[in-house]
């Protein structure tokens, strides 16, 4: 192997991305007093979290009753009973203060009469626990909400003393023999230097997987890069198979029509102009969850209620709404549906259609953000100095189906946690142990191989593959049969990429390689997700089996844990949900029937 030159950094903490997660935790630490690095592959501004539309929850009551404990009982409902009730409890209560810090950082919020922030419904949220109307609980800065929380966070971080390593791609974690995480091996694609950033505490933020399908609503850089180098380090991922599909798509382009429109009065509406959400969810209606939602969507299309030249999708109308709730709520989704629909979206519905939207699995994580792993029959073992937040995290409060406004809620509460954590934990300026002279030896390896990888199969070619075998095979309705042939297809297509080709070898802005290295974090990702969809044979959430259409709670009211090897291999194990909270000042949610 030729030897590569290796710039060295120490740090106290690491933070791997700079969306609302990455940078939330990135201040918050330097604030603590710890210096901190923030590694990000695009611009921080450029991170998806720029594309959130809709709004954060918090139970502010600005414009209605409300109450963190509703909020508490919603989510948990709306995890399908899969979400851990302790770290619900948390993220519901500390929402409230999460969200005044972020207004006195200086989100430009949307304001009421009164000058209170600006509340809409969305999908799930209600109040007297699910016995009251629809909670307006969703924080929005009209429909680019995550516009306005990414650039001020990203203002916030400058203020603080954090070292950015902007366009650098994180390529490896570095573990030790002790399986303790001491840092990260990236390289800066500008310039084509390879830089290991030695720290005591590593914080994967680089967000979700969307990509490993064909149709999604996220960026083309959500490749779940964490994830994989976490599978990569021999750890497992968690609940895997439940893949958000939004109702609201754009037919064809995939850009997302935020749930917002529906919160705002908008319907969705079947070839006989009806609004069938009526039958599906009669009391909230087009607001039910987005699982649902996609489901009933998808039944209109499969009994021939679908429109257009193909009878392949649904109508999402708001002309009713008038042009001034449209200008001023709704600007953003008027002009993308303009450019990607050519609709007006004041005199014609958009067309749409469920699309591949978050994912809810991820790295496990306590509350704390600190990655767990079962390990000796303990399934709470904390892995020393690692950590994941954001949508590459499962920490679980989402569950087997994420209530729309949840994320950007999820991002800034275990953000600000992490840091929280990390002060308590790591010593500032703390000494580190020396590396093994031969800690890097496995990424370079990787990294050669890749570099110099000449088969017959381009990048291209493969991740085309694996992305329409996930969308047809992982889809919103899944049977066993579908399955058995995805997982056959989906390790015959992991296995191809021992035959990749990347034809540039330099290393400064080798795309190429870069796509190379995204897709091999998809494969491992892929794999997983359809390996954890056959495995789990019942219906929950996300994952809807025709086979077994019911929750199964007595087998299957457990987190999947699933991890790959380089070969391929897959395993699978299970952690418990955690039905606890914690403080009496919320008690546990019952399992029961999932209505509404
Ligand atoms: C179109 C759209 C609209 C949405 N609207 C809403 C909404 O209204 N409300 C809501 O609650 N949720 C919404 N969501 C979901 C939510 O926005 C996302 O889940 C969330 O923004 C993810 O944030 P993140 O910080 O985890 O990751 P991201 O914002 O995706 O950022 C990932 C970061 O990691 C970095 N990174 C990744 N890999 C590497 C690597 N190898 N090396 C270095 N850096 C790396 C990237 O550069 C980037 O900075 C929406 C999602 C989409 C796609």
């Amino acid at each position: 192997m030729p030897a590569y030159k290796i710039h060295e950094h120490t740090f106290d903490m690491v933070v791997v991305g700079a969306g609302g997660a990455g940078l939330r935790a990135t201040f918050g630490l330097a604030q603590k007093g710890l210096k901190t690095a923030c590694i990000t592959k695009v611009f921080p501004t450029r991170s998806h979290t720029v594309a959130a539309q809709g709004g954060v929850a918090a139970a502010l009551a600005n414009m209605g009753e409300d109450d963190w404990r509703y909020h508490f009982f919603d989510t948990v409902k709306g995890s399908d009973w899969l979400g851990d009730q302790d770290a619900i409890e948390y993220m519901c209560r500390e929402a409230i203060p999460a969200i005044i810090e972020l207004e006195h950082y200086g989100v430009p919020f949307s304001r009421t009469e009164d000058g209170r922030i600006y509340q809409r419904p969305f999908g799930g949220m209600t109040t007297r626990y699910g016995e009251g109307p629809p909670a307006q609980r969703t924080c929005a800065a009209a429909d680019r909400t995550g516009h306005a929380i990414l650039h001020t966070l990203y203002q916030q971080s400058l203020a603080h003393d954090a070292q950015f390593f902007i366009e650098y791609f994180a390529l490896d974690l570095i573990m030790d023999a002790n399986g303790a995480c001491r840092g990260v091996l990236a390289l800066d694609m500008a310039e084509g230097t390879l830089h290991l950033f030695k720290a005591q505490g590593t914080v994967l933020a680089t967000g979700g997987y969307g990509r490993a399908y064909f149709s999604a609503t996220s960026a083309h850089t959500c490749t779940g890069d964490g994830g994989g180098m976490v599978l990569r380090a021999g750890l497992s991922m968690q609940d895997m198979e439940f893949v958000q599909f939004h109702p609201t798509g754009i037919y064809g382009a995939g850009c997302l029509i935020t749930e917002g429109v529906r919160g705002e009065g908008g319907i969705l509406r079947n070839s006989n102009g009806e609004r069938f959400m009526e039958r599906y969810a009669p009391s909230v209606k087009d607001l039910a969850p987005r699982d649902m939602v996609s489901r009933a969507m998808t039944m209109e299309i499969r009994e021939g209620r679908g429109v257009g030249e193909h009878k392949d999708h649904i109508l999402l109308d708001l002309t009713h709404l008038g042009p001034e709730v449209i200008h001023e709520k709704l600007p953003g989704i008027a002009e993308s549906a303009r450019i990607f629909a050519n609709v007006d979206v004041e005199k014609q519905p958009i067309p749409v259609i469920p699309t591949v939207h978050y994912n809810m699995g991820g790295i496990p994580t306590n509350y704390h953000g600190e990655v767990v792993q079962l390990k000796n029959g303990n399934p709470d073992e904390v892995v020393p100095g690692l950590y994941a937040i954001g949508e590459a995290a499962c920490v679980s409060v989402h569950g087997a189906n994420r209530l729309g406004s949840n994320s950007l809620l999820d991002l800034v509460v275990f953000g600000r946690a992490v840091a929280n954590r990390a002060a308590e934990t790591v010593k500032a300026d703390g000494k580190q142990a020396k590396l093994a002279s031969d800690a890097c030896d496995k990424a370079l390896a990787r990294l050669d191989k890749l570099r110099n990888a000449n088969g017959g199969t381009p990048t291209a070619v493969i991740r085309d593959k694996m992305q329409r075998t996930m969308q047809a095979d992982a889809a919103v309705f899944r049977t066993g049969d579908t399955l058995r042939e995805g997982v056959a297809k989906m390790r015959d297509i992991h296995a191809s990429f021992a035959d990749v080709k990347v034809s540039d070898r330099s290393l400064i802005w080798n795309s190429d390689l870069i796509e190379t290295y995204e897709l091999s974090n998809l494969l491992d990702q892929a794999l997983v997700t359809i390996v954890s969809a056959e495995n789990r044979t019942e219906s929950r959430g996300a994952h809807a089996r025709e086979d077994f259409p019911d929750r199964d709670d007595a087998n299957w009211q457990k987190h999947t844990l699933c991890s790959v090897d380089e070969r391929g291999q897959t395993q699978i194990d299970y952690r418990p949900v955690h039905m606890y909270t914690l403080t009496d000042d919320v008690s546990v949610v019952p399992p029961k029937k999932r209505v509404y």
